[in-house]
């Protein structure tokens, strides 16, 4: 956020939630690259509004508010940088930015640390630019969530075994303790992967630029359930894309 010498706020962000209220008003919630926050858009629902484009959801805009003594932001006016919107008929894209928003809007708050929103802030640039240009989605969607567990705190041990710490004889994973589990710890509540799955779970974690397009859906869908046991969050927006 910048200050101008009018005493304005300029801001470059992704917007990530609008809703409407009253008559043709939303409020908006965006992330920058030092923070979430919320803002309220008057007259922005109005068809000729020149804010409407800046204040959709998956839009990179530069925006400019009035801010109240209280700290309360008034967007002023907008310019739409870029939109994120995925192309019409790709529906695996629109599952994943839709994800992506979710999992961004239950993980992050007005609270969060800023390294937290940064780090958030450029994955979800990356990774929804890549999903407008029709790379497979679920890479897009698994390189994400890599960033993701990292700054939810819940990233899985994955270089030895979570119970024993033994780093050899990896058989399978434990959501719910968080990481890999060696042959003799394993139980029946964990799961058992081959060793093939294990190595692309590991790279997922660490280097998933690294990672290529087999099993990508599986790998994705596993990583994403990990989040969710291991967090206790829901995320509708999975549902959805498992019935893909
Ligand atoms: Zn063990």
């Amino acid at each position: 956020m910048e200050r101008t010498e009018q005493g304005e706020i300029r801001v470059r962000c992704l917007i990530l939630r609008r809703v409407a209220y009253k008559e043709n008003s939303a409020m908006v919630t965006a992330l920058s690259p030092s923070g979430l926050f919320g803002f309220a858009a008057r007259g922005v629902n109005k068809l000729n509004s020149k804010n409407l484009a800046p204040t959709n959801e998956l839009s990179l805009s530069s925006l400019v508010f009035l801010s109240s003594s209280q700290g309360k932001l008034t967007l002023k006016e907008g310019k739409l940088e870029e939109s994120l919107l995925p192309e019409n008929d790709d529906l695996e894209a629109f599952g994943i930015s839709s994800f992506l928003l979710e999992s961004t809007l239950r993980f992050l708050s007005e609270d969060s640390d800023s390294a937290d929103c940064e780090a958030i802030f450029d994955s979800l640039l990356a990774n929804l630019r890549s999903l407008k240009t029709g790379d497979s989605a679920y890479l897009a969607g698994t390189r994400f969530l890599s960033v993701l567990l990292k700054v939810a705190g819940i990233a899985p041990e994955v270089n030895r075994c979570v119970r024993c710490g033994a780093r050899n004889g990896i058989a399978g994973i434990s959501k719910l303790d968080g990481g890999f589990v060696c042959l003799n710890c394993l139980t029946p509540s964990d799961e058992r992967k081959p060793v093939a799955f294990l190595k692309d779970f590991r790279t997922a974690i660490l280097a998933p630029e690294a990672l290529g397009e087999e099993h990508i859906r599986d790998l994705f869908l596993f990583t994403a359930d990990f989040l969710v046991v291991a967090s206790g969050v829901h995320l509708k927006s999975l549902d959805m894309l498992k019935r893909f």
